[in-house]
């Protein structure tokens, strides 16, 4: 993937130029809901840094980065009440993936049973 772009909508939600629902928010991550949700419970989480996916950040962030945001989705899913009935977590990548927003999020969706992945 291309070099990161620093006005994609995440980045400008991070500096607070957009408004969004902050859900969760700690030293590696930030949730905030969906603005297209598709499930009752539908949450990005995004790193602070400047990654543009799972691939990009999986080989460049930090482990402290990785562990962080990683223990950040799983908090995540305690404060929404989504961790005994269960929930899912999806990262698009690149072209094929239809990934729309170039800056590293996971989709944590729950909240009903879900269906399968890729129906
Ligand atoms: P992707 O296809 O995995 O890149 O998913 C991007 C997601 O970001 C989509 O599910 C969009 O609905 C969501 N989205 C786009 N802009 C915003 C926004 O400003 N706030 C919250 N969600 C957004």
């Amino acid at each position: 993937m291309s070099a990161y772009d620093k006005s994609n909508v995440f980045a400008r939600i991070l500096r607070g130029e957009i408004p969004a629902k902050i859900i969760y928010e700690d030293d590696y991550a930030l949730a905030f809901p969906d603005i297209a949700p598709q499930a009752p419970v539908h949450v990005l989480i995004i790193p602070k840094g400047p990654y543009t996916s799972f691939d990009d950040f999986s080989t460049s962030a930090t482990d402290a980065e990785i562990i962080g945001f990683n223990r950040a989705i799983v908090a995540v899913a305690r404060k929404l009440g989504v961790h005994e009935s269960g929930y899912r977590v999806l990262s698009n990548v690149g072209v094929h993936s239809g990934q729309e927003v170039p800056h590293y999020h996971v989709h944590l969706c729950g909240g009903a049973p879900l269906g399968p992945l890729l129906s």
